[in-house]
């Protein structure tokens, strides 16, 4: 049975050499004669999976040591929740809202205080990432938050913004170890793994320390505390053990594949081969403005809503599969993540040329 190209927003593609590890160790993780998923959690073997995955995180982001790296459950959602509980100290944080994600996020947030959007791009259905150079953030904000790339509408922060000295809280899930970040221009930086990274069933927390103390809401719960999870490694309760496991091989393919420098440079190039053809296409187009577009999610039309379906349709009998639109923008998606490899990119730009032929 062969392989597809895979390109689903998420869960997604993961790279082959990382699969194929894992089902060699599936029955005997290295001479413990047993699965991953089977072991204790308190278990040496474990351990050294769980401080080997931090350490390559550590170094392939080059985290300075006064962050804490969390992987945790719940999803990015759950984050909703968690950054406001952990961080209004004031009750009160300003959100910048390019999608979805971001708009939920922030009605989570203001749940527990004072929320504001401070800019948004609603009024071009999300198509462009605002002027964020000159916000109205207000002076008691906890926090400035902001989903990096917008997974549906495939947009991307070129820039930060000015958050004004302020904490600056990210959601990074689509956009996780695709290129180089500098981590001390943020407070928090959180993702779900199912996206760039790994299996779904972890979100990994990037916290700075002083932003982690008791002083949190009220009712907090326990495992909402970063503090919980900051004092005891990861390792307060069960943590998804599995899936660690698998993002830990996957920071070690990022290590052997040059680092995010180099994946920077591979994912530029990929995703130019495909914006460079929506640029001369007659029939296909890229819904988003050009200085906003995302390295990672790529959505476009052809103003057709029957040729849309063909389309989708007759690529994933091409083995092109996953390429329908989120149901808010339509049309179709190509999610190109790190572990998409060029030639996946390249087959899906020649099937589109021939499509247009037929059907332009
Ligand atoms: C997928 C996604 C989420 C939601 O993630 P869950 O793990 O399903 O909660 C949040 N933010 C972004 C940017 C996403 O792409």
């Amino acid at each position: 049975m062969a392989r597809v190209y895979n390109f689903s927003a998420g869960p997604a593609v993961l790279p082959e050499a990382v699969l194929k590890e894992a089902a060699a160790e599936m029955l005997d993780y290295r001479g413990s004669g047993m699965s991953v998923m089977e072991m204790s959690h308190r278990s040496k073997v474990f351990q050294e999976i769980l401080n080997t995955a931090e350490q390559d995180l550590r170094d392939l982001m080059n985290i300075p040591a006064n962050y804490k790296v969390m992987f945790l459950q719940g999803g990015a959602y759950q984050q909703f929740a968690a950054i406001p509980m952990n961080l209004m100290k004031n009750r009160v944080a300003d959100y910048i809202i390019t999608g979805q994600w971001a708009k939920k996020a922030f009605q989570e947030a203001k749940l527990y205080g004072d929320a504001c959007a401070v800019a948004s791009s609603a009024d071009r259905n999300f198509s462009y990432i605002p002027d964020c150079s000159d916000l109205p953030i207000r002076d008691n904000a906890d926090y400035v938050y902001i989903c990096q790339n917008n997974t549906i509408y495939g947009t991307t922060f070129k820039q930060l913004p000015n958050t004004k000295g302020k904490t600056l809280v990210a959601d990074v899930s689509s956009c996780f170890l695709s290129e180089p970040v500098d981590v001390e221009k943020y407070g928090v930086i959180y993702g779900g793994v199912q996206k760039n990274v790994g299996p779904a069933g972890v979100v990994i927390a990037i916290v700075r320390e002083d932003l982690i103390t008791e002083d949190v809401l009220p009712g907090t719960p326990t495992m909402l505390r970063y503090k919980t999870h900051a004092d005891a490694g990861s390792l307060f309760n069960t943590p998804p053990c599995y899936g660690i496991y698998i993002c830990g091989k996957v920071f070690q393919w990022l290590k052997s594949m040059g680092g995010l420098e180099a994946m920077k440079a591979r994912n530029e190039e990929k995703a130019a081969i495909l914006y460079n053809f929506l640029d001369r296409s007659q029939l296909f187009k890229g819904t988003v403005e050009k200085d906003s577009r995302s390295l990672m999610n790529v959505p476009f039309v052809t103003g057709s809503e029957e040729l849309d379906a063909a389309f989708v349709s007759a690529a994933t009998k091409a083995g092109l599969v996953n390429l329908k639109g989120h149901r808010t923008v339509g049309g179709m998606r190509a999610s190109i993540y790190n572990a998409m490899p060029k030639e996946g990119v390249e087959q899906l730009v020649a099937f589109m040329e021939e499509f247009e032929k037929k059907n332009g």
